[in-house]
């Protein structure tokens, strides 16, 4: 069954003139059509009971509790070739609670104002359709591309680098993540191609992150943020 996330006025869906095409053009819904709806966190059966105009009731409320306990907070480098759009999809996928995409010194990709405002719009789309496709309760936020002090600053419970210099047996992020509790947010940063540089971990380790290991293989930056999602689904849905 379809999803969408609108707003609902007096038992009435508020689709957006792009959920509207979808579901009357691309769809071809008739009278009787029964879709699902995300309104702030909460889930509706709702029916289509006219096209033009077209009308769609709230049936029922559904609970369908689909979103983590603890809120993931994955801060990745711009990739190049789209790889950084794969941590978007998969990230959502995985439960990511928000975004924070960031450029630091050995981030291969450079933009200027123009090109960051539009890998903005592409990342909107690339979560929003992650979200519907995974039956999300939320569309997880995206900051605005930050540099490398800004992400440092950026608020959670718990942060910490993915520090791939980190000796290979010290294995430490099952034991991080059973630290995190319900309610709590957690951010992990994961480096570009080449990796964080000494100073850049140093100046992370002064602002309070820990550092965690994700194994003894070095792994491609987007290979990294998928096991961090991964990691962190595994061990929140566990508890
Ligand atoms: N400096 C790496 C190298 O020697 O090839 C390249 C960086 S890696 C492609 C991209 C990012 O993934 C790293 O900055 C780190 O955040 C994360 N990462 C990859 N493997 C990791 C590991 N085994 N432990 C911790 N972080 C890792």
């Amino acid at each position: 069954m379809e999803r969408f996330f609108a707003k609902i006025r007096d038992h009435q869906v508020c689709l957006s003139p792009m959920d509207e095409h979808h579901l009357v053009n691309v769809m071809r819904a008739k009278a009787g059509t029964m879709i699902e709806i995300v309104d702030a966190g909460d889930l509706y059966l709702a029916e289509v009971v006219s096209l033009s105009p077209l009308r769609i009731e709230i049936r029922q409320e559904l609970s369908r509790p689909t979103e983590l306990n603890a809120h993931l907070i994955l801060g990745f480098s711009l990739l190049k070739g789209g790889h950084d759009e794969l941590v978007l999809m998969k990230g959502t996928e995985l439960g990511a609670f928000a975004f924070v995409p960031f450029l630091s010194e050995r981030s291969i990709i450079r933009l200027d104002s123009k090109e960051r405002e539009k890998r903005l719009q592409r990342f909107q789309k690339i979560v929003e359709g992650a979200a519907n496709q995974s039956k999300r309760m939320s569309i997880p936020k995206i900051t605005p591309i930050l540099d490398y002090p800004s992400v440092l600053s950026y608020p959670a419970d718990h942060r910490y680098l993915a520090y791939e210099n980190l000796s290979g047996d010290v294995f430490n992020l099952p034991n991080e993540l059973s630290n995190i509790k319900a309610g709590e947010s957690a951010l992990f940063l994961i480096g570009p191609e080449g990796g964080f540089s000494p100073k850049e971990a140093a100046l992370a380790e002064d602002a309070g992150f820990s550092f965690v290991s994700l194994g003894k293989r070095i792994l491609r930056a987007e290979t990294a943020s998928i096991f961090v999602a991964s990691s962190f689904a595994f061990a929140e849905e566990n508890k």
